[in-house]
């Protein structure tokens, strides 16, 4: 038998959205018809399916999509898989520049493209720049954006030449090389995950070059490992003031935000 009742039964990772994506229903249609017979075509579908996430394939790479903010991001291969902690730095944003200036930012390393598609969503005035190192990743962040963004390729500011911005927005690598639990994240792309033995690499590269890239009383606002929050805090002391530290919503130091000294 293969309805949707013994597929369920199979207690299968994911099998319940899994189900959803193949044959398109709700679950709550799933539930109501769990007597309905797959057919060949479903059931090979399926199959494939339950077998790359039983080889830890994320969900979000089966169905291709992730919620972030209010929106629903296409993610690939390609890209980080958006975090719901990510969130935060949106937050921060909105909370302390002023919704109907017309400000310069840019979301460096934006992946799927997810912080600056979701700002300049909810701030249309707000003029978005967002780079990527990766051609793949700016294709899909070009497919998620809502609102007209400056996409750049490039490796963190080397991307935007001579420009100049009242914000620096990003969330990079930050893992050490060998943290065991890259062991979890093999399907992500390493470039967005690691970043040297101790993970601040490209940290170290971004506060060294944002304040030549930032106007009088710009912020830099980067996201962080769960260990690195003094030490970013300390990195951004000689050229940033006004330095303040945020934890994420599991209460994890998650982010800074500091002003350029100029
Ligand atoms: N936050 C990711 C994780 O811990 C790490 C990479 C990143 O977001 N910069 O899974």
């Amino acid at each position: 038998m293969n309805t949707v009742g013994d597929f369920i039964k199979s207690g299968s990772i994911d099998i319940v959205p899994i189900l959803t994506l193949v044959l398109r229903k709700s679950v709550a249609s799933l539930i109501s018809h769990s007597d309905y017979q797959l057919n060949n075509i479903e059931i090979t579908k399926l199959n494939e399916l339950v077998d790359k996430r039983a080889k830890g394939v994320p969900f979000a790479y089966l169905n291709n999509k992730k919620g972030f903010y209010h929106l629903e991001f296409i993610v690939t291969e390609a890209t980080l898989i958006p975090r719901p902690e990510t969130e935060l730095l949106v937050d921060i944003a909105l909370e302390i520049l002023d919704k109907d200036s017309n400000y310069e930012i840019v979301d460096l390393g934006t992946g799927s493209g997810v912080i600056a598609v979701t700002l300049a969503d909810i701030r249309p005035n707000w003029n978005l720049t967002a780079t990527d190192l990766s051609v793949f990743a700016l294709e899909v962040a070009k497919k998620n954006k809502t609102k007209d963004i400056n996409f750049l390729h490039g490796y963190w500011l080397d991307a935007v030449g001579e420009k100049k911005f009242d914000m620096i927005v990003c969330n990079p690598p930050y893992i050490a090389e060998k943290d065991p639990h890259l062991k979890e994240l093999t399907f992500e792309p390493i470039s967005a995950l690691t970043s040297g033995t101790d993970g601040l690499d490209d940290i170290k590269a971004i506060i060294k070059k944002a304040p030549e890239h930032l106007n009088k009383n710009g912020y830099l606002l980067l996201e962080h490992g769960h260990d690195q929050q003094a030490e970013v805090v300390k990195l951004l002391r000689k050229d940033f003031n006004n330095i303040k530290r945020f934890n994420d919503y599991s209460n994890i130091e998650r982010a800074v935000l500091a002003k350029v000294k100029k």
